[in-house]
């Protein structure tokens, strides 16, 4: 179950995250187009290997394993998913 990107990165969106995942899957980052319009970065739930890198890299604690994500961030599941499926 891949990783999730929650409420915290709202407004953060430090992107360390981003420069340790080892597939690529954290998207936008802040070279991408997309990044200055976003208000958080997403995780490719088809993409994650669910390394773990990405966990202790964010600032603010925003990412949760798919398995450990807490009830009032479950919505987050599916909005990092929608990122990618549109
Ligand atoms: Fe990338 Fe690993 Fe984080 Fe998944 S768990 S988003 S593969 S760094």
């Amino acid at each position: 179950m891949a990783y999730v990107i929650t409420e915290a990165c709202i407004g953060t969106k430090d992107a360390s995250c981003v420069q340790v995942c080892p597939v690529d899957c954290i998207h936008p980052g802040p070279e991408e187009a997309g990044y200055a319009d976003t208000d958080q970065l997403f995780i490719d739930p088809n993409v994650c290997i669910d390394c773990g890198a990405c966990e202790p890299e964010c600032p603010v604690n925003a990412i949760y394993p798919g398995d450990a994500v807490p009830p009032e961030f479950q919505s987050y599941v599916q909005k990092n998913a929608a990122f990618y499926s549109k």
